[in-house]
């Protein structure tokens, strides 16, 4: 299948396991309902939803790619990048995420500490008591505290005054490099992907120096399309991947339901000579239909 005629594809998906609302068995069921056929579940830093989503698939005669999105730092910037891989998670990604499970653990200390002075009170546990089935604490869990707290009228205030890019909320410190990762995700045998390359509002030229190091490093592919996207970004984008050599990626980052994206929802796929993610010989077999 080409990377135009991908319609029922989605290779960037979030569920309870990390900040999305809808259980990985839920999901499942919702993407077969919308007509995919193949699916990736990438909660943040965390597989724990992959194999209920993964068995649920295999009820529905769905194909279902194992993958994560891992919290990265380069250059100040946080960088977000999706494994996907076939079969089982090796021991050196079991390694990272334990790394990561830590560097949340510490985030959320800091964020907490953060918070407090600007006065949300005893942050840490009103973080925790917005995520009971004591996940590891993400944003949206401190985002959700503060508009309780009456600090905030909604989430997106939330982000905008204290967790966003930039603000007192948002600590990067903590998360392994770019290196680290890609050098992690190497050993486990996946493949390493840029995720969403057009949302961290970074400039054409510091966007071509992340993919220049990405490749360098043994990243192999990038997000495409994801969610909605303007055309004339994502034609240029195509240029900037086929230059580096890198497959190419779709997904929509569903989180929840009501929203603007729904699983599969994505922006038209510009006409380039890229090669899907799904032709990379190391994930061949995981996209093999059941
Ligand atoms: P974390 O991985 O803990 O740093 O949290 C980042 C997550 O917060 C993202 O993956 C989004 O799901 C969510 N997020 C980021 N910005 C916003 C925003 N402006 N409004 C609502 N949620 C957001
Ligand atoms: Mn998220
Ligand atoms: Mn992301
Ligand atoms: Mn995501």
């Amino acid at each position: 299948m080409t990377l135009e005629q991908a319609a029922h594809i989605d290779l960037h998906m979030h569920s309870t396991a990390s900040d999305g609302r809808l259980s990985p068995q839920a999901l499942m069921t919702l993407c077969h309902q919308r007509g995919l056929s193949c699916a990736a579940l990438t909660d943040h830093d965390t597989i724990d939803g992959v194999e209920a989503a993964a068995h649920q698939a295999r009820v529905l005669g769905m194909t279902l790619v194992p993958g994560v999105e891992l919290s990265t730092r380069w250059q100040g910037v946080g960088i977000h990048v999706v494994a996907l891989w076939h079969g089982t998670a090796q021991a050196p990604m079991m390694a990272l995420l334990e790394r990561l499970a830590q560097a949340r653990h510490d985030r959320a200390l800091e964020i907490a500490a953060r918070l407090e002075k600007v006065g949300l009170e005893n942050a840490l546990a009103r973080a925790r008591e917005q995520n009971p089935d004591a996940r590891l604490l993400g944003r949206p869990d401190f985002a959700r505290a503060l508009v309780e707290a009456g600090l905030v009228p909604d989430m997106t205030r939330a982000f905008r005054r204290y967790l966003g890019a930039g603000k007192t909320g948002d600590v990067k410190v903590h998360w392994p490099t770019l290196e680290e990762t890609l050098e992690g995700i190497r050993q486990a045998g996946g493949v390493a992907v840029v995720a969403h390359p057009l949302r961290y509002g970074l400039t054409r030229r510091r966007l071509g120096l992340l993919l220049d190091e990405f490749t360098e490093l043994g990243g192999e592919g990038a997000e495409l399309i994801s969610g909605y996207q303007n055309d004339d970004r994502s034609r240029d984008l195509a240029s900037l991947l086929v230059k580096r050599g890198l497959y190419a990626s779709l997904g929509s980052d569903f989180h929840y339901q009501g929203g603007a994206l729904a699983p599969g929802t994505l922006s038209s796929v510009p006409r380039s000579q890229l090669v899907p993610i799904w032709q990379h010989p190391r994930l061949i077999p995981a996209f093999k239909r059941p």
